[in-house]
């Protein structure tokens, strides 16, 4: 199960420095996890300060 990014998300760019097999990308409006690549190690979800990034 992949982890999600909410419409909470302020584009800070935290999260994708901090994912260990770069799955997280900048996005028109928000940033967007890319489902296929994520591992669901849950760490981006620990470093939002929005809390925007959930398990799916
Ligand atoms: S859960 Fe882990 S692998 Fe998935 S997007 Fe977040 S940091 Fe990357
Ligand atoms: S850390 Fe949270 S607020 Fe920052 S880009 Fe990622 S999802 Fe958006």
């Amino acid at each position: 199960m992949a982890y999600v990014i909410s419409d909470s998300c302020v584009s800070c760019g935290t999260c994708s420095d901090q994912c260990p097999v770069g799955a997280i990308s900048a996005g028109d409006t928000q940033y967007n996890i890319d489902a296929d690549s994520c591992i669901s190690c849950g760490t981006c979800a620990g470093v939002c300060p929005t809390g925007a990034i959930s398990e799916e």
